[in-house]
């Protein structure tokens, strides 16, 4: 067997990255990782902790001692923490907002890079986050990037029952020093601000088998 196959799903927040990522995953039979959710849950984990999130030194350490490993649930690589899947608790307003913190600290995300290519060891991939293409898997063939307008964007979000500020999200996302939201080199950049879930999914997953079949 050769190296597994990484396909690198990134993009703005709420640009349909999880939805796609997921009928990417399933209609190639690949495993799904869902990188926001490790920093989501590194997050929760402070605030539980009580660590000051102006406190990057804190941050780290906790980072570099905290019990999380990677499990596979059925084809969705998720990380526990001390044994406990936070599901419900990475969601709120209050993880939301601290994460963009916790996700700009050079040891979080030197941390991470490790774990979320340790992901390779469960086969090919779908990842999706901020700098897979960029930062984690830039070797890979396969990138995309995700875009809707803000509009647009908003309303998904306004339809899960969720309200944030997602301009400012993405603005501390893609200004930060440490592996900020870009597009990568070579990345394929689909606006679906138009488009259903489905009919994005198909493109992506058609161009990978095309692309596949080629290379043989
Ligand atoms: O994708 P999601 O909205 O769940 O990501 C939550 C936050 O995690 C992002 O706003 C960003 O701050 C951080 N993140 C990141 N790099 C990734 C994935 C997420 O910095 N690869």
């Amino acid at each position: 067997m050769g190296e597994p196959i990484v396909i690198a799903l990134d993009g703005t927040s709420a640009s349909g990255k999880s939805t796609n990522a997921k009928l990417v995953a399933k209609a190639l039979e690949y495993v799904y990782v869902d990188t926001g959710a490790m920093y989501r849950s590194l997050a929760w984990h402070c605030l539980e902790k009580g660590v000051a999130l102006d406190n990057e030194k804190a941050i780290a350490s906790l980072c570099r001692r905290w019990k999380a490993e990677l499990r596979n649930d059925d084809g969705h690589i998720r990380l526990y923490v001390d044994g406990y899947l936070p599901e419900k608790e990475i969601r709120t307003a209050e993880t939301s907002a601290a994460v963009p913190t916790v996700a700009a600290v050079p040891g979080v995300r030197k941390w991470m890079k490790i774990k979320q290519r340790d992901c390779a060891r469960f086969g090919n991939l779908v990842m999706e986050g901020r700098d897979i293409g960029s930062n984690i898997f830039p070797e890979t063939d396969f990138k995309y990037y995700l875009n809707a307008s803000l509009d647009e964007r908003a309303k998904r979000r306004a339809a899960d029952g969720v309200d944030e500020n997602l301009a400012e999200r993405d603005k501390r996302d893609s200004q930060r020093a440490a592996a900020p939201l870009m597009i990568a080199l070579g990345a394929r950049v689909i606006d679906n601000s138009a488009m259903t879930a489905e009919e994005t999914s198909t493109l992506i997953i058609n161009e990978v088998r095309k692309r596949l079949e080629e290379t043989g």
